[in-house]
């Protein structure tokens, strides 16, 4: 199967409605996910610059960091990632981030803007032209991966003669989502985007996704929307980020023997889960209903302890 391909889902989840795929965890850089699909377009731009030092932020479970620690590392690039000291802990993710040679700093969470400026300052003094990416991939950047995202899913549709009516995905910094909202606007489609909040709140965290959609929008010379176009649902965030439940571990379960694929607690397998109680709530029955697996496949593995033993 290609990266990013769309196919039909064997269960139905007993809700009624067709059920479908795509799989950019398959993204074929660094155990992929969207974190892949959005930094290979950061590294595109910063291959056209004399860019020599990279920095970023992210927790010691994030994606986006290995990804980054990753693709700085092909490059013979030093790679330096700020992190929250609350909550840290070894995961694959840190792990391979370590093999990749990047520099740790961790700092309270207090104090996350001052560290990353005097990174950035630190560097300048030492003759380095040093390029930072924001938390996620967050950015004009990171909202076109999922522009190109989008298009890929029309693509789909206009081949096998299929609308869907739904999408559901993990959102975070909602940067995913802008992506798909703007896709969806240029398009003037009617599909109902929805964007399973995985850790933040309303209002903020809709609003976030509103104000990367406007600066996308603003970037095209378009019209900037409201609030209206944005579906941030914050209903199953639980406890908040990484928190689950055992519901979501049922579902992470079943949907790997019935499917054979792989969802993790903190992002996809929450927004699985988030996904099939949305649609009981909502009565929402014979659509056709995509979801997108956004990656994470390395926190898989630092939930198979809990998984066995659930
Ligand atoms: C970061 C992440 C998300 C959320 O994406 P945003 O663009 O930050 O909203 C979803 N799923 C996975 C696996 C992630 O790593």
């Amino acid at each position: 199967m290609d990266s990013g391909a769309i196919s039909k889902l064997r269960s139905c989840l007993n809700l009624n409605n067709d059920f479908y795929i795509k799989r950019d965890d398959l993204f074929p850089t660094s155990f992929g996910g969207n974190k892949a699909r959005k930094a290979k377009l950061f590294f595109e731009e910063i291959d056209k610059t004399n860019v020599d030092a990279i920095i970023t932020y992210g927790s010691s479970s994030s994606n986006h960091c290995r990804v980054i620690a990753n693709m700085s590392a092909m490059r013979g690039l030093p790679c330096y990632i700020i992190s929250p000291i609350e909550n840290y802990k070894s995961t694959f993710n840190s792990k391979m981030i370590e093999l990749f040679g990047s520099k740790i700093i961790q700092c309270p969470v207090s104090d996350v803007k001052e560290t990353i400026d005097n990174k950035i300052l630190e560097l300048k003094n030492k003759s380095y032209n040093p390029y930072f990416i924001q938390g996620g991939g967050h950015g004009n950047i990171g909202t076109k991966a999922y522009i190109d995202a989008y298009e890929e899913i029309k693509k789909y549709e206009s081949i096998e003669g299929i609308k869907f009516d739904y999408i559901f995905h993990a959102s975070g910094t909602g940067t995913t989502q802008a992506g798909l909202i703007c896709g969806k606007i240029l398009n003037n489609d009617i599909k109902k985007i929805i964007g399973i909040s995985i850790a933040r709140k309303n209002p903020y965290g809709g609003q976030v996704v509103l104000d990367s959609v406007n600066s996308y929008l603003e970037y095209l010379k378009k019209d900037k929307v409201d609030i209206g176009k944005v579906n941030f649902i914050d209903d199953y965030v639980l406890e908040g980020y990484g928190c689950y439940n055992k519901e979501i571990l049922d579902k992470i379960k079943k949907f790997l023997i019935e499917d054979g694929i792989y969802l993790d607690t903190t992002y996809t397998g929450k927004a699985f889960w988030g996904m099939y109680e949305y649609i009981k709530k909502n009565k929402i029955k014979g659509k056709n209903i995509l979801f997108i697996h956004t990656g994470g496949t390395p926190l898989f593995f630092d939930d198979l302890e809990v998984l066995i033993n659930e």
